[in-house]
């Protein structure tokens, strides 16, 4: 006890929602301290992270290259289009994130990490030994729907039912959630990156109009909508006409965006659906009462509750500041880490 108390002087135990397109870290009793982008710049054919500016090419500045990099630089998504795509670039990652916060203190640090329920037992590996060789004394794995629960307050250690759909960029995590354990959940590979693809297609299909992954995005947040909004608007999006090469703009609406993302959207609501039809009827008539949870930088997508309520007939919520909620859970779980880590999965059942 005082050992560990000694120790706690010198390191600071670590919440991390590592996400698959923003990496949060939080510290016991300061909240989210660091929250950058899930991207890594890298010269090509290797794993060696590229120097900006005498830093590490890591987070925000290397999503600016993302798309705009010369010919010997590539900007990364370790995690973009699986849980982990790329084992070394995330790795490298992580450590880079671990050894900013942590800075310059000589005890290790113990890591409470939020990982996708649906992550097989070689990517679960891989996150350990990427926290360890970025110097967690100990890494504990949280499933991220159980993180998002605590974070948003859910009575998920309560014997009622707690429903979190949390939509990130790479995957959707829809989970029941009672007595602190998962009854059901689905992880979907369909999330925000999706949607971003599906405007992406659209503005070749409709307007012959190449736009990248960073102006479609930027094109969901500014007019995106699942249900129709009070006011329709619209944008103007710059890109490449792709039948004379040349740049260009165009004006797009934001009923079109709407058709555009109907079909990711769609998957998400078939998901929850499934989901719900699997659910024992006791916990389904929770739900009735605690209504569903909406989490993510994907719940901000307008009238996205509106559709799910439609659908399900059931309440639903966004939680309060979505992007943050995960991390905030890993906090939560850092306050009561001496108590809760014997019924947490770590490193430690690896050896
Ligand atoms: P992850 O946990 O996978 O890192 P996040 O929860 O950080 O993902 O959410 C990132 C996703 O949320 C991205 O696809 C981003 O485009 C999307 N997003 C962020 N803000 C909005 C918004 N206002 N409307 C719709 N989507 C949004
Ligand atoms: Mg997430």
């Amino acid at each position: 006890m005082f050992l560990r108390r000694l120790m706690g002087l010198f390191s600071l135990d670590m919440g991390i929602d590592l996400g698959t397109c923003n990496t949060l870290v939080c510290v016991k009793g300061e909240g989210v301290v660091l929250n950058e982008p899930s991207v890594v710049a890298v010269r090509k054919g290797t794993n060696e992270v590229l120097d900006f500016e005498n830093e590490k090419a890591v987070g925000l500045v290397a999503k600016e290259m993302l798309g705009r990099t010369p010919g010997n630089i590539t900007a990364i998504r370790p995690l973009k289009d699986g849980v982990i795509a790329d084992f070394d670039i995330t790795e490298a990652m992580l450590g880079y994130f671990i050894k900013k916060v942590h800075g310059s203190r000589i005890a290790h640090p113990r890591v409470v990490i939020a990982v996708p329920s649906g992550i097989t037992a070689v990517e679960k590996r891989a996150v350990y030994n990427s926290a360890q060789r970025a110097g967690a004394r100990r890494v504990y794995l949280v499933e991220e729907p159980k993180a998002a629960g605590i974070g948003a307050q859910l009575p998920i250690n309560e014997p009622t039912a707690s429903m979190i759909v949390d939509i990130g960029g790479g995957t959707t995590e829809v989970a029941i959630m009672s007595l602190g354990d998962i009854a059901i959940c689905e992880s979907l590979r369909v999330a925000g990156d999706d949607m971003d693809e599906a405007i992406i297609n659209y503005m070749k299909r409709a307007y012959n109009l190449m736009i990248g992954p960073q102006t479609a995005e930027r094109i969901k947040v500014d007019i995106g909508s699942a249900a129709p909004t009070q006011q329709e608007t619209t944008l103007e999006v710059k890109g490449r006409d792709m039948i004379s090469g040349l740049p260009r703009r165009c004006v797009v609406t934001s009923e079109e965006v709407r058709e555009a993302l109907k079909e990711p959207v769609g998957s998400i609501v078939d998901s929850v659906l499934r989901t719900l039809e699997q659910c024992e009827p006791e916990l389904a008539s929770d739900l009735v009462d605690n209504g569903i949870h909406l989490a993510g930088g994907g719940a901000l997508l307008r009238g996205l509750d509106q559709v799910l309520s439609k659908s399900t007939g059931l309440d639903v919520k966004v939680v309060d500041d979505p992007l943050t909620c995960v991390a905030r859970g890993t906090s939560e779980y850092l306050d009561h880490l001496d108590s809760w880590r014997q019924t947490m999965e770590s490193d430690e059942d690896e050896y």
